[in-house]
């Protein structure tokens, strides 16, 4: 089957698939998004994806929308995609409209989505782990909200990519560690692994929350909380955490090498553990 795109009730292959300029997702950025992965023909943590938009949408004041027609299409696109191992991207804007920044009265939100096979990262990085960047976070203070504004995220993985490395990590300019460009971030430092708080400056991750049970279940100590940059270069371990990401190693952060350059055992078992996961959902 080919990868294929929904537009508002009509489903058509991807590259068919057009929105009209005055989508307020093309003209403002005023548009929210989900990510959900499959894993053998199923959808994987549907309800949390489901519940994060609904949150972003609310946040961001969309006029009622119904998110089981949502849900629905997801479902039927994913279904009559029939790609085993797939990427189901949502996005909802709040409409199309005569541009102008005031929000405009009665008019539906836009849903657009797309099923595609998800190309797996080749083994060897999860078996070496990556090389990243850090560089300042310039973002917004509304990074709890799942919107299509990803330029700051955009720039800072492709400076990354630029430097000869895989990711970028969001540093504040007083040195506050948020996250990656679209991911969490985890470090372990004398067995106590950290995470940052949830707070308007990063994105409530799902595969973050996944990891800390994990962490109870095996009795690994966790906490979330803030730490600085040379807590970062000092830790045992360092892990992204992501929908597409799952566990990540990060073993060399701005040319330092995080504990002894290798992927930490830490890491692995959190990895199985998702993986372990994956498959009793
Ligand atoms: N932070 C950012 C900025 C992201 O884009 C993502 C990916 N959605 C995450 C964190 C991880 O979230 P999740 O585990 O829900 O995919």
């Amino acid at each position: 089957m080919p990868e294929l795109a929904y537009v508002n009730g009509s489903i058509m292959p991807i590259e068919d698939a057009v929105v009209p300029i005055e989508d307020r997702g093309y003209q403002f950025g005023d548009a929210v998004y989900e990510v959900i992965a499959s894993y053998k023909g199923k959808l994987f943590c549907f309800n949390e994806h489901f519940a994060r938009l609904d949150r972003s949408m609310k946040e961001l004041h969309f006029q009622e929308v119904q998110v089981d027609e949502i849900r629905k299409a997801a479902v039927d696109l994913f279904s009559m995609a029939k790609i085993e191992r797939a990427a189901v991207y949502i996005q909802v804007s709040r409409g199309v409209s005569p541009r102008n920044h005031s929000f405009p009265s009665n008019v539906p939100v836009q849903v657009v989505l797309t099923v595609r096979k998800i190309v797996e990262k080749k083994p060897s990085v999860r078996e070496t782990g990556i090389f990243a960047i850090t560089v300042e976070d310039f973002r917004w203070g509304r990074c709890d909200i799942k919107t299509v504004q990803l330029l700051p995220n955009v720039l800072a993985k492709q400076s990354a990519l630029d430097a000869g490395c895989y990711d970028a990590i969001f540093v504040t300019k007083e040195g506050i560690v948020r996250e990656g460009t679209s991911s969490n971030l985890f470090i372990l430092k004398g067995g106590v692994l950290k995470t940052h708080p949830i707070t308007p400056n990063i994105l409530s991750g799902i595969t973050r929350l996944l990891v800390l049970d994990i962490c109870r279940e095996k009795q690994y100590p966790a906490e979330e909380c803030f730490f600085d940059k040379s807590e970062l270069y000092e830790a045992d371990e360092v892990f992204l955490t992501g929908t597409i990401t799952e566990v990540l190693p990060v073993v060399k952060i701005d040319g330092r090498t995080v504990g002894n350059g290798k992927v930490g055992p830490v890491a692995r078992v959190l990895q199985e553990g998702l993986l372990g996961k994956l498959k009793s959902k």
